[in-house]
């Protein structure tokens, strides 16, 4: 270990940092956040901070730097674009047994700024001591992405409990508490930014804790569930939500079309339960209900991810209404819809001020669909899209001929957008049938049908070809 990883308490402390530029102005956000009493030495200031010294927030020495500018300072910074000078104030702090950080100088400091993440009160701090800055940062970016942006207030929220479980709880249960705390209900309130919720889950276990502490039997459920959207398939586009519950989730129920790419970013050591219905198995949803609640009582964290949105025939609404008639907390994290991921990869706007002023997401499925009107559905300046549509494409468009829509009417097919093989298949309306037989489409797969699918902008003209041509697209 080159460095020892500290927190430093700069508050009203003097720090000088010699330089005036962007480089300083950096390094100078950071230590007046941390609350330092800054002097900046520089015949020159940068605009920004400038505008620092004049809202009184630093002082200014207006000079070159001279090393009995660094009397009383607890820690110095050299940030100038000359070199020789940095490495005078080096010197003469290290003279002093000061602290001090040459930038971008790993040899000439004693100290180093680490890459941080902030959810105050939290930090984390990452270093490769010099090496590989561009890789430390990237680490950076990889925890910040995995770090929920409230986490500060649910450290917050637990610092200012902390007495009052002090005084209701016994050493041993405490530990335990609070780490159900941070894991557990209580943390996803407070994480999706429902206090007063929080509030209430937090007296929940409370209540079980004495209990359990008195060893009467625990009563309650301690587990919760999440019903998180996967996304159309391609990991990138899970929300950092939908990550940061699959990381911590102890069981995930996962859906038929919940790309294994998509499994692979849960954790480790998760168990992982296929409950994806084969079609004709009706009784199937209400096992995964029976799961779930069995689950979840046995206070496990359950992930129960769908492909898309849960709540875009997802049949995430009816979950939620067995967990909440069983009293089981649910948090609801909101996927990509095929809808929305599949008009981005054909680059097809479903709304645009010339072409379609509305959208209508349709289940492609006849009987489920009902016998509504569909004369909506035939004007070419409404979006419509069938989701399951694959099996049924001669019905729905022999049911939109009859509605009044035109043979030329636009339509798209869009087969696993954003997966290996997707495909991407334009034609008007009275060819795309024979098309999508010709071309074997097999779900899951979308129909996109208005003056929408037909649209391109200039340079995608060229390749796409004359309407009914077949655009395959590779997946790098
Ligand atoms: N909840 C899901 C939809 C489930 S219904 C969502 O919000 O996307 C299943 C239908 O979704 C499939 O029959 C297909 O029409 C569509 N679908 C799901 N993933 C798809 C994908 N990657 N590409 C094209 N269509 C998809």
């Amino acid at each position: 270990m080159d460095y020892l990883p500290v927190f430093l308490r700069l508050d009203s402390r003097p720090v000088v940092v010699v330089g005036g530029g962007s480089v300083a102005l950096r390094k100078v956000s950071w230590l007046l956040r941390a609350g330092a009493q800054v002097t900046v030495i520089a015949p020159e200031l940068h605009a920004a901070l400038t505008a620092h010294r004049e809202r009184g927030e630093l002082a200014h020495v207006a000079a070159e730097f001279s090393p009995g500018q660094l009397a009383n300072a607890v820690a110095v910074v050299a940030a100038t674009d000359d070199a020789l000078t940095n490495s005078e104030v080096s010197w003469a702090a290290r003279e002093r047994h000061i602290p001090v950080n040459v930038v971008d100088d790993a040899q000439l400091s004693t100290f180093i700024f680490p890459a941080i993440i902030e959810r105050s009160p939290l930090l984390v701090a990452v270093s490769s001591a010099g090496q590989a800055p561009v890789l430390a940062r990237r680490v950076r970016e990889q925890i910040e992405a995995l770090l929920p942006a409230r986490l500060g207030a649910l450290a917050r929220f637990m610092g200012a409990r902390r007495q009052a479980v002090q005084r209701a709880l016994s050493a041993l249960a405490r530990r335990a508490f609070w780490e159900r705390v941070a894991s557990g209900p209580v943390a996803s309130h407070v994480l999706s930014g429902d206090e007063p919720g929080a509030e209430r889950a937090l007296a929940r276990e409370l209540r079980t804790s004495q209990l359990i502490s008195t060893r009467a039997p625990a009563r309650g459920s301690l587990g919760e569930v999440y019903l998180i959207g996967a996304g159309p398939g391609d990991a990138d586009l899970l929300t950092l939500r939908a990550l940061q519950l699959l990381q911590q989730a102890d069981v995930i129920l996962y859906d038929r079309l919940v790309s294994l790419q998509v499994l692979e970013r849960a954790r480790r050591d998760a168990e992982r339960i296929f409950v994806g219905k084969e079609s004709g198995d009706s009784g199937q949803q209400e096992r995964i209900h029976e799961l779930l609640v069995k689950l979840a009582r046995e206070g496990k964290r359950v992930a129960r991810l769908k492909g898309g949105d849960p709540f875009v025939f997802g049949r995430g609404g009816e979950e939620l209404e067995v967990l909440a008639a069983h009293d089981i907390p649910c948090t609801v994290v909101p996927g990509i819809t095929a809808a929305l991921a599949a008009a981005a990869r054909a680059a097809l706007p479903l709304t645009h001020r010339r072409l379609a002023q509305s959208v209508t997401f349709v289940n492609g499925h006849q009987e489920e669909s009902g016998a509504g009107d569909w004369r909506f559905f035939a004007d070419p300046q409404h979006t419509v899209v069938f989701y399951m549509a694959v099996a049924q494409l001669p019905a729905i468009v022999a049911r939109l001929r009859a509605a009044g829509a035109a043979s030329a009417h636009p339509a798209a097919i869009i087969e696993r957008a954003t997966l290996p093989g997707e495909r991407i298949l334009r034609a008007p309306l009275e060819r795309i049938t024979t098309l999508a037989a010709e071309q074997r489409v097999i779900p899951p797969a979308l129909l996109i049908i208005g003056d929408v699918a037909g649209f391109a902008p200039a340079e995608a003209l060229s390749s796409i070809a004359a309407a009914g041509a077949v655009r395959a697209g590779a997946i790098a």
